[in-house]
């Protein structure tokens, strides 16, 4: 017997029927001798609604009043799943985060779990319950409600899967598992059978939304297997595990691209020690995270300054980045929102060469700029205008022979 800690996302359980399918594979689940806990999303489209509700009170709302909003969605989800089972004749109780003790830093709307008391979880699951968890949310020390950052109830399955020493997580979404890039807007992309923790934590933290990137990380560190799997299907899925040798001779394993991000310029900034420290200590004082920086060269004591914000944090950041600009006494402020960040990513490329060189001309030749640029051991990124994004990944996928499986050997 084995405790799997299933997560079912917002597609999954996007309507009634899609909750009622969910309530027969926990059963089924069980009925094969295992204890189940279920965490789930939002029903789809509601999180995008509840912040539309929001937008339209305040343009810089309250993140704390922002997340009690938010984490309204999951617990719809959880009492329909609870009861969809119970209707199918189980065993089922919900629970919200906070009723289950999971614990967070006070960071509103990107909150990241501390500490996970699953004491109510265990002792359903002795009474034969199915333990239904409402994702993506969770509370303070001071009790606040708190929310993990769009796609969070994926880390909340992994934490619990953690906290619970679980046997199995499965990720249930809308596609087969984890492709070479996103096949709705690839055709020729692939489900890949594995995947290296550290090629998914690069996909993840470069938008490749099929896991978000702190349920990668947990299972990174406390080697959770990760199953990424179809709620609509029986196909086996994707395993994320440790890397092996056979991984290295696959060059570049996925595509990645991420329309969330939005440029800023600071044009005609001071060449002088300690202004890159006043704008950026800036932005991270009021926890806004920034990608890709460009300087370019100094030219008459002056460079321009190009750096990448998570669209959402546009707002905030652009006032902040306004008012440093202006005690350094820089220029101008513009930003871009028509952006979009692709990226290739391999742990082949840690022996090989000309990766990074190799993209750049299959940009070029479809006429795509290239406005940033960022390389790591193991990725390459290049932020273009948002409107060749796909044309960019299918152009990159063909090139770099991932339309073909990889040649064994
Ligand atoms: P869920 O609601 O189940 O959490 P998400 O929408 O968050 O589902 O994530 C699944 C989506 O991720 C897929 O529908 C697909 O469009 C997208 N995606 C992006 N990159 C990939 C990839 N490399 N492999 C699989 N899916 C991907
Ligand atoms: N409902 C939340 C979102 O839409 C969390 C999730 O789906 O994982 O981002
Ligand atoms: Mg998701």
């Amino acid at each position: 017997m084995a405790l799997i800690v299933q997560k079912y996302g917002g597609t999954s359980v996007g309507d009634v029927d899609r909750i009622k399918n969910v309530a027969r594979r926990s059963i089924a689940a069980q009925a094969a001798g295992h204890d189940v806990v279920v965490v789930v999303s939002a029903m789809s489209g509601e999180t995008n609604r509840l912040l539309k509700l929001v937008s339209q009170i305040s343009d810089r709302p309250s993140e704390r009043e922002q997340d009690v909003v938010l984490a309204t969605g999951e617990q719809v989800s959880i009492g329909l799943l609870a009861l969809a089972i119970q209707a199918q004749g189980g065993k089922a109780t919900s629970f919200l985060g906070h009723q289950v003790r999971i614990t967070t830093d006070s960071t509103f709307s990107k909150a990241r779990i501390k500490h996970i008391d699953a004491e109510r979880i265990v002792e359903a699951l002795k009474q034969k319950h199915i333990v239904v968890v409402a994702g993506f949310q969770g509370q303070d020390e001071q009790g606040n409600i708190t929310t993990l950052g769009r796609g969070g109830s994926d880390t909340t399955g992994v934490a619990l899967a953690v906290a619970l020493k679980a046997d199995a997580c499965e990720i249930y979404t809308d596609v087969n598992g984890v492709y070479t890039t996103d096949p709705n807007v690839c055709p020729a992309a692939r489900k890949l059978d594995r995947i290296s923790y550290e090629e998914m934590l690069e996909l993840a933290s470069l938008g490749a939304k099929v896991l978000q990137i702190r349920s990668v990380e947990f299972a990174m560190k406390y080697k959770v297997p990760l199953w990424v799997k179809s709620s609509f299907t029986d196909d086996p899925g994707t395993l994320v595990c440790e890397e092996d040798k056979s991984m290295e001779n696959v060059l570049v394993s996925g595509i990645a691209y991420d329309k969330n991000e939005a440029k800023i310029d600071i044009n005609g900034v001071p060449d002088t020690p300690g202004v890159a420290a006043k704008i950026f200590g800036a932005l991270s004082e009021r926890n806004i995270g920034v990608d890709l920086i460009v300087q370019t060269a100094s030219h008459q004591g002056r460079t321009d300054l190009t750096f990448t914000v998570g669209k959402t944090d546009l707002p905030h950041a652009r006032e902040l980045v306004e008012r440093v600009a202006k005690e350094i006494n820089a220029g101008a402020v513009e930003t871009d929102v028509e952006v979009s960040k692709v990226s290739i990513v391999g742990v082949g490329m840690r022996n090989h060469s000309g990766v990074a060189a190799k993209m750049f001309q299959v940009l070029s030749g479809e006429g795509i700029n290239i406005q940033l640029i960022a390389t790591s051991e193991i990725k390459v990124s290049c932020l273009i205008h948002a409107k060749y994004t796909e044309l960019a990944v299918r152009a990159l996928h063909t090139a770099f022979g991932l339309d073909q499986p990889p040649v064994e050997g």
